[in-house]
Parts: C-alpha cells; sequence; structure tokens
C-alpha cells in the first residue's frame, strides 16, 4: 500500500512539474455511510450504502494519500458529501426496490433506487478524511427531487458552483478519487472534462460498485476505463 501509494505520488509530481499552484484534490464523497465499517468506532458496523472494498484499509490509503499529495503538491483538498434530505427521491421507501433502475425523475431519465443514505447531519453522512486534511467541504444532493451524482451538475442539468469555485482559487487541474468509481466519481471526470479541466484520476484512491443488470463486473470496469479514456482523463 505505502509503496504504491509513493509511486503514485511521486509520478504525478513529476508530471505536474512546475504547474503544482494550478492543483486541486477533489475527493468525492469519503462518507461513512459508503464504507465497509461504518461511523461507531466502538461498534463498528457497516455503513448503510458500504461500496465493495471501501474498507479499513482502503480509508487509510485514502487518508494518507490525501496527505501525501497535499505535502507534495502543496494543494488544497476540495471533499465532496452526498447531503441528503431524509425524504430523497433516490431512497428506498415504500416498496421500492434498492440497486435496481427503477424510477423515472422529473427529466425523464431512468434512475438507480439506493438504500437511505448520506442523510444530512447524520454520521454516516461525515467524511471519514481527518478534518486537519480538508481545506474545502462541497455538498451535493441537497435537493429532496433530485438525484446528484457529479459534484458539478446534478441530474436535473443544474451546475453546482464547484467549477466557479475552483476557477476562482486559480485551480484547473483536478486530482481525482474517492467513492464511487462508476457513479460519482466517473460523471464527476466526465463533467470537469467537459468544462475543461485537466483531470488525474487516481484508481489507488477509488471504489465501486460495479453492479449492473446483466453485466459481469470485468464489463462495468472496462466501461468506465474506457469513458475516462475518451473523455481524456489521465489515469494514474
Ligand atoms: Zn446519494
Amino acid at each position: 500500500m505505502a509503496g504504491e501509494i509513493e509511486e503514485v505520488v511521486s509520478a504525478l509530481e513529476s508530471h505536474l512539474q512546475g504547474r503544482k499552484q494550478e492543483v486541486a484534490i477533489l475527493v468525492v464523497d469519503p462518507q461513512w455511510d459508503f464504507t465497509e465499517f461504518g461511523s461507531d468506532i466502538l461498534a463498528p458496523t457497516v455503513g448503510t450504502l458500504p461500496v465493495p472494498g471501501a474498507d479499513l484499509r482502503y480509508m487509510q490509503t485514502v487518508n494518507e494519500l490525501t496527505r501525501k499529495l497535499k505535502d507534495c503538491l502543496n494543494a488544497p483538498v476540495w471533499v465532496t458529501q452526498d447531503w441528503h434530505p431524509i425524504d430523497h427521491c433516490s431512497f428506498s421507501a415504500e416498496g421500492r426496490q434498492p440497486f435496481v433502475d427503477t424510477y423515472i425523475d422529473a427529466q425523464g431519465k431512468t434512475q438507480r433506487v439506493w438504500p437511505v443514505h448520506a442523510v444530512a447531519d447524520t454520521p454516516g453522512a461525515m467524511p471519514f478524511l481527518p478534518r486537519e486534511l480538508i481545506d474545502h467541504v462541497f455538498y451535493k444532493g441537497v435537493d429532496p427531487e433530485v438525484e446528484a451524482y457529479s459534484s458539478f451538475r446534478d441530474e436535473a442539468g443544474r451546475w453546482t458552483g464547484l467549477a466557479d469555485e475552483l476557477r476562482q482559487a486559480g485551480r484547473s487541474i483536478i486530482v481525482l478519487y474517492g467513492l464511487a468509481t462508476d457513479f460519482c466519481v466517473l460523471y464527476t471526470a466526465l463533467d470537469a472534462r467537459e468544462l475543461g479541466f485537466e483531470v488525474w484520476w487516481l484508481q489507488v484512491g477509488s471504489r465501486g460498485v460495479f453492479i449492473r443488470d446483466s453485466q459481469s463486473r470485468e464489463q462495468v470496469e472496462h466501461e468506465i476505463l474506457e469513458q475516462m479514456r475518451t473523455a481524456e482523463v489521465h489515469l494514474l
């Protein structure tokens, strides 16, 4: 683990030589509800929507990676947090099955139902990343009627304001990782590219759900990589 982190950080450092002042580190949804560990240290329980592989070791990796990146790149850390009202449209309720693409949103798009997760102000919505590593917090998914995967744009197509925040801070290069690869990380990466940011996606700091009807995990992973490559996201 330590070796892999060192490798990624030093590769990134050499790629971004002379442009460090343009870098922002963006950690997507590093929240207890998405871990296989849970928010209660004294009585560990699984988060309500655990991403496979987001275990204690993964959390340590993210913490270590963020600390090293912050030191080496001298870059600010933005953390996004899913921050849902209790009646959020994506939640399984009234007999709706989680993990199934079932409901049609106001835009006519079929959306997936999830177990209740990341409810604003609950322990599960808090970041597991140590506070001292976080410079900026960005909340998403606060509208009960609208799903929000990308940090830059919700599923109703509305921009969130994160791009303006980054630009105002003079940051045009995004170092990206977090949870989950095939939803919030992917959509954030694609929107960032569309908005003209240079994006470096760190696989070591990401884990995915990779569940879709009739497709194997490998197929979904392959498709995600292709989408990233087509959008010219740099992979490390
Ligand atoms: Zn959510």
